[in-house]
């Protein structure tokens, strides 16, 4: 009889130590396998940690360990899901941050891999399964049912995996509004990219090469201004690094921008590239990843868990983009992808080469401290100009008049002229739907969420009130629900409402729009770049999402119609935030050879990271800012951990963080500050009340292990529910 030591699939730190089963079956099993088991009289999946064989009985077994042993229900694959370097890597992910093995587990492996009950039923046989509308009839629905009908309504058909509920999509099928159709889907298919020879590179790029190339260090910061040609630098490095039979990791911040990367290394590498990203489906990650696995590929491109791919012989990891936050992720367990690929790099004894035109604070820092190699790239490819910038004070009632609340003259100005030379307008809002609150005119009663207690943002594309926070939607009410008044207001403004001023301004022109509710739909992002791309529209407006990267050539003007809303939210990095926002829409405008022109709408006209982003003063910014930072003791300075306790109750969440809090005061209150109990920006989510602490601290050697007592001595019955973030970037 086998005796077995797994974790179940349950993502709690209190569940994070082994469980023991038996197992009297005939299947192979190890070390790094799945299995089926009962877990609390329920079917779990959970993952083998260990083997041993036994002669002893179960009850031999009961009688000696004082509890009574299970037997495992089935074995569920056939070989281990992880190598070797993997396996340590969710130990030493689990050890940083503080996160249950399993959720590091669950965050590696594709759907069909994952250690989770709901894994058994994703495919991995190519077939993909679409919902197509039968019935646009909205009786007896509730909102979040007519929601989904309502997507689907204005798309024809959507696939299934985008239907984020089970229980909707089932009652839509029951109702018969919609039906299901599967159709044989052809695997992941390249574009066939014509080869192409290396650039010649310039002096700088053949610089920092040979610097990065011929030096013992192991982390490269490449900071290069925007259009100094960091990618050449990127795929010249990854050929060495390849010539040597050894293999690339070359990540990107999301994934809107891998297709472009895609394309650059095909074209060179031919036949030797793989995508992981979270657009592709689950069969088409599955054959990615074995592909990977097999090692058929030498590199792999894709966003933040792509940094997760089983390549073995690791020579080169690669981040672009390096400060984009968005490698960071934002649910447990809350690693950083820079973090990753240093532990995966130590392992191999590779190089990573983070680049950027604007650094984190963090990893500059670091830079000049000597613990990154510093490599530069400091002129612009052809030393095209840097566009010109014009900061708007939307306070001042002389840059507005009656026609626009939200577009200032000079803006509308530059907007008609670009037009009217038949090129190209990006513009910048940083909040997806129409308005970011409704309230009534009669009473004042503002409309909320009932779960997060935060407004509700209007969606006019489908008539709806949707929370930002949670899932919650609504139907948008005809009157107020406080006194029966129709006089309901639409407040504040987002992408849709935007969209729809600018074809009121300018009637006739074509517009495009991009946020987060485009990716509900598969590859809608990519087909929209490619459109905008192809001058199919005069304007593209989108959240932050269109910042980065892109390369549109015909783009010659960029107006950011509000830049601070950033500034007004509760963070150490509001200021880096508002400050790479501006520099990276100002960068995407006149990449060709016509000059740009940025407009930045504000209400803070002279705060720093207003003016240095628009200015492109980057080294200025880094000086002021850290001399900020030094005196909050905040990041670089300092390391921060948050702790955010969740519970029903909030008398229990409330007395669990005082003690918390004070016994985490009496073990480390001298090397480490404890700041909280406090309430957060959001003190209810989804029904659950929360409270924070936060960490501030110069070591972690005497921190974590007070933190991993403080953890254990709350215990498996608590109420309360632990998040611990390491290195949070929203404190
Ligand atoms: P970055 O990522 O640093 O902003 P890119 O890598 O996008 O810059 O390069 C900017 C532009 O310069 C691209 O159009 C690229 O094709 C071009 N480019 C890069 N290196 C060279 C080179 N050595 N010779 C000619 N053109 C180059
Ligand atoms: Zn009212
Ligand atoms: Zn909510």
């Amino acid at each position: 009889m086998l005796l077995l030591e797994v974790l179940i699939e349950h993502a709690a730190l209190a569940l994070d130590r082994p469980f023991s089963y038996v197992y009297r079956g005939k299947k192979p099993v190890q070390k790094g396998y799945r299995v089926l088991v009962t877990f609390n009289h329920r079917p779990s999946v959970a993952y083998v940690l260990s083997v041993t064989e036994t002669d002893k009985t179960v009850a031999q077994l009961e009688e000696e360990r004082g509890f009574s042993f299970s037997e495992i229900l089935d074995v569920l694959d056939e070989e281990k899901l992880l190598n070797d370097e993997l396996m340590t890597l969710v130990d030493e992910i689990a050890e940083k941050y503080f996160a249950p093995r399993i959720s590091v587990l669950q965050a590696m492996l594709p759907p069909s891999l994952k250690p989770r009950l709901s894994s058994l039923k994703a495919p991995k046989i190519a077939y993909e399964a679409y919902v197509d509308v039968l019935s646009d009839d909205e009786t007896d629905l509730t909102p979040k049912q007519i929601e989904w009908l309502r997507l689907v309504v204005r798309e024809k058909r959507i696939r299934k995996k985008d239907f984020r509920s089970d229980t909707i999509l089932k009652t839509l099928l029951e109702k018969k509004r919609v039906k299901l159709s599967y159709e044989e889907k052809t695997r992941l298919v390249l574009p066939e990219f014509r080869e192409q020879k290396p650039k010649s590179l310039t002096h700088e790029q053949q610089a920092a090469v040979d610097a990065i190339w011929e030096s013992s260090d192991s982390v490269y910061l490449l900071e290069g201004v925007t259009g100094s040609g960091k990618t050449e630098v990127y795929l010249t490095l990854s050929e060495k690094v390849m010539a040597q039979g050894k293999t690339v990791l070359m990540l990107v911040p999301e994934i809107a921008l891998t297709p472009i990367m895609v394309e650059y290394f095909s074209r060179r590498f031919k036949g030797r590239v793989a995508i992981l990203h979270s657009e592709l489906t689950p069969a088409e990650k599955y054959d990615e990843y074995r592909r990977i696995a097999r090692g058929e590929c030498q590199v792999v491109v894709g966003a933040r868990s792509a940094i997760f791919a089983p390549l073995s012989n690791i020579g080169l990891l690669i981040l672009d983009e390096e400060h984009v936050e968005s490698y960071k992720q934002d649910t447990m367990p809350y690693y950083h992808a820079r973090e990753v690929a240093l532990m995966r790099a130590a392992h191999f004894n590779a190089k990573v080469v983070l680049g950027s035109a604007t650094p984190s604070l963090e990893s500059r820092a670091r830079a000049l401290k000597g613990n990154y190699r510093h490599v530069r790239l400091p002129h612009r490819i052809n030393e095209k100009e840097l566009p010109e910038t014009t900061i708007v004070d939307l306070l001042n009632p002389m840059n507005l008049d009656r026609e626009s609340v939200m577009f200032s003259l000079s803006l509308r100005q530059k907007m008609k002229e670009t037009l009217a030379k038949g090129e190209q307008i990006v513009l910048l809002v940083n909040r997806r739907g129409y308005s970011s609150y409704v309230s009534c005119r009669s009473c004042g009663h503002a409309l909320k969420c009932p779960n997060c207690d935060i407004s509700l943002t209007y969606h006019k594309e489908d008539g709806m009130l949707k929370c930002h926070h949670c899932d919650h939607v609504e139907m948008m009410p005809k009157k107020c629900p406080e006194c029966g008044s129709t006089h309901l207001s639409k407040q504040g403004f987002g992408t849709e409402k935007i969209e729809e001023e600018v074809q009121r301004l300018f009637p006739g022109v074509k517009t495009l729009r991009l946020d987060s509710d485009s990716t509900k739909v598969r590859n809608r992002v990519a087909q929209v770049l490619e459109s905008f791309r192809k001058h199919e529209a005069d304007i593209l407006i989108g959240t932050q999402m269109i910042a980065k990267g892109h390369d549109f050539p015909n783009v010659t003007l960029v107006g950011i119609v509000l830049a601070d809303i950033g500034l007004t939210l509760p963070s150490y990095r509001s200021a880096e935030r508002t400050f790479q926002l501006i520099t990276q829409a100002v960068g995407r405008a006149g990449r060709g050879d016509k000059k740009g022109i940025a407009v930045i709408q504000t209400y803070m006209p002279t705060h720093y990271a207003v003016t240095l982003g628009a200015s492109q003063n980057y080294e200025t910014f880094f000086a002021k800012e850290m001399a900020m930072r030094k005196i909050q003791q905040s990041p670089p300075y300092t390391y921060l951990i948050g702790i955010t306790l969740s519970s029903k109750d909030e008398d229990t969440v409330v007395s669990t963080a005082y003690a918390l809090s004070e016994s985490l005061i009496k073990e480390i209150g001298s090397v480490a500050t404890i700041l909280g109990p406090t309430t957060p920006f959001i003190p209810i989510l989804n029904g659950i009340h929360r409270r924070v602490l936060l960490l501030k601290y110069k070591k972690i050697e005497p921190v974590a292990p007070a933190i991993q007592r403080v953890v254990a001595t709350l215990g498996t019955k608590s109420q309360v529910h632990l998040a611990i973030d390491v290195d949070p970037i929203d404190f």
